[in-house]
């Protein structure tokens, strides 16, 4: 029987392909049921994972230095013992026999009712006891290495698989871009969270914020992912299958024509200019930009290269990265923004604990300007990286005009410190700001004081403006772009940049929608950054764009604060 599934478009067009169920740990696991025939193997498998657990043990139990404190062999004969116990070392397996499902499932249905055993003790020493017991299990899950317990190697991914998760982290995300595979579905996540993006930046099928889809798609099962409708078909008919190959044809179609327009000067019917840039998140993403038509990196988010490794980055690293890109698009300009780090995307190496509100606190230039030793070595490399091309600086996550003073007295220092070895960097180097907090819009005027460019974030000032989580899919339907408050900060912004003859660009996923081009044009915007795999669309709609026909529409739609009003009106801007 088939199932279809709703969740949120990321676009990326179809894909057909068997799914792979994917987890990180015993709060991400995959459930699945087996047939009949498959469950004396499932419980194989767990018995394997004990008893290679139980050798890790007795091997750490048996390398234990002379030195070391008692507590060490103490606590290693614990959790011997404790894998011995039939609650950890049989029970799962009765799970697996009763309930048909894969191991994984049943310890973690055994390791919850455990948990809410302990939890009832009131003997404070017992009750401890818990987390030795989670450790335990933790430890038989992660010898579980079959199909569905850990990230699969790149070696794992053919070209139809379609990675199924509860959720991808950007960390993840910067993992598989260098894989093969279809497409991509997780149960969580808003329509601009760093996973969407990347799964956008990797132009592949993907839909988000599916809910259940771990619970409904077993391994290896035939689905189809339709990344522009949103929709998951799980198991589909032979008639549904060939409809969506026939759909998928028609979208290969349509993208070879839109190819045609990639040589296209970016330009109005009326003549003006338009700059098209691309966002990047690695430096391989470059070659990706010299295809897509685009005249240079808007946006290179730089913390990719930060993410998904064990240790920092040296300064060397850094200027390598930096260098390959500046260098392969020569002349074109590169913006660079340093490293946004905080709230979705945390580093292994970065130790600043879970803070209560991730999203307001230590992101972007705050955490930069409380680590200025971390902060010196990416601009120190930046610097050094400038005269290999044409470099801006981007700022993120500025909300105040001393935030930015700050930033640009350590740019100062860099400068400084350079100088003094007799290390060479450019002086056209250009230095902006992101504009991704309403009190950075706000007082875009007194920035642009310091800043030579400014850079809107919609994907964060949506956010704030709205105090809607961008990675919390619950709220993701009010998560509204064309809402008349974020319009009006959008435009001061513009404006405030035009009056001062200073431009300014949008790099959030705004820029990238096509449905929304005509109206950033009538607020006049001028200079876009976005995927590459979206620009010839947006090009497309610049293309048949004349200035003067579209004013008096987003007049009106900026001058209303009626929602309904407004998408009335954003209908009949895109259909004239
Ligand atoms: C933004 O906030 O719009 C932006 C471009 O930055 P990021 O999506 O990386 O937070
Ligand atoms: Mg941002």
């Amino acid at each position: 029987m088939s199932i279809i599934l709703h969740g949120v478009a990321i676009g990326g067009g179809i894909a057909v392909g068997r799914a792979h169920l994917i987890s990180r740990s015993m709060d991400d696991v995959a459930h699945y049921e087996l047939d009949d025939d498959e469950v004396q193997a499932e419980v194989t498998r767990f018995d394997e994972a004990i008893r290679a657990t139980r050798k890790e043990l007795e091997m750490l139990w048996g390398s234990i230095p002379d030195n070391a404190p008692a507590e060490l062999g103490a606590f290693l004969s614990l959790h011997i013992m404790l894998l011995g116990d039939p609650g950890i070392s049989r029970e799962p397996r009765d799970i697996i026999e009763a309930q048909n499902c894969n191991a994984e499932w049943a310890l973690k249905l055994q390791s919850d009712a455990l948990v809410s055993q302990f939890d009832s003790i009131e003997e404070d020493y017992l009750r401890e006891r818990k987390h030795d017991v989670l450790q335990v299990i933790e430890r038989v899950f992660k010898n579980l290495d079959g199909r569905s317990a850990q990230l699969p190697t790149s070696e794992d991914l053919v070209d139809d698989t379609i990675l199924v998760a509860h959720d991808l982290s950007p960390a993840d995300m910067v993992y598989f871009k260098d894989s093969n595979f279809a497409a991509f579905l997780t149960d969580v996540g808003g329509t601009t969270s760093h996973t969407a993006i990347l799964g956008r930046s990797l132009d592949l099928p993907s839909v988000i914020a599916l809910h259940h889809s771990r619970q409904l798609i077993r391994e290896d099962e035939l689905i189809i992912v339709d990344g522009q409708q949103g929709v998951v078909i799980i198991s589909p008919e032979d008639t549904v299958l060939t409809e969506y190959r026939r759909r998928l044809r028609a979208w290969r179609d349509a993208r070879r024509k839109l190819g045609s327009i990639r040589k296209a000067n970016a330009q109005t019917l009326d003549g003006t200019p338009i700059e098209l840039l691309a966002n990047i998140e690695l430096p391989q993403d470059v070659e990706v930009v010299k295809t897509s038509g685009a005249m240079g990196v808007g946006l290179f988010r730089s913390e990719f290269l930060f993410l998904g490794r064990d240790t920092l980055p040296s300064e060397d690293e850094q200027y390598q990265a930096y260098r390959t890109v500046l260098e392969s698009l020569k002349d074109k300009p590169v913006t660079i923004r340093t490293m946004d780090l905080g709230a979705d995307k945390n580093p292994r190496w970065l130790n600043h604990g879970v803070a209560e509100n991730p999203a307001l606190g230590l992101t972007g230039i705050r955490l930069c300007l409380a680590e200025p030793l971390m902060f010196r070595v990416q601009l120190r490399a930046l610097l050094r990286a400038s005269i290999h091309g044409r470099l801006r600086i981007l700022f993120p996550m500025v909300s105040s005009v001393q935030e930015l003073r700050q930033a640009l007295a350590q740019l100062e220092y860099a400068r400084a410190e350079l100088r003094e070895e007799g290390v060479p960097w450019s002086d056209t180097l250009e230095a902006g700001a992101m504009i991704e907090i309403p009190s950075a819009a706000l007082v875009a005027g007194s920035l642009l004081k310091y800043a030579d460019f400014l850079s809107i974030g919609t994907n964060d000032l949506i956010q704030y403006i709205l105090a809607i989580d961008r990675n919390d899919d619950s709220v993701s339907h009010l998560y509204d772009p064309v809402h008349p408050a974020v319009l009006k900060l959008i435009l001061h912004t513009i404006k405030t940049g035009a009056k001062a003859g200073i431009p300014v660009s949008v790099c959030g996923e705004m820029a990238g929608d096509p449905r929304l081009t005509r109206l950033l044009l009538g607020m006049g915007l001028r200079k876009f950054s976005m995927h590459p795999a979206n620009l010839l669309a947006v090009k497309q709609q610049v293309l048949r764009t004349h200035l003067d026909e579209i004013g008096s529409i987003v007049g009106r739609m900026l001058r209303t604060e009626d929602p309904d009003r407004i998408a009335d009106l954003l209908e009949q801007l895109n259909a004239g």
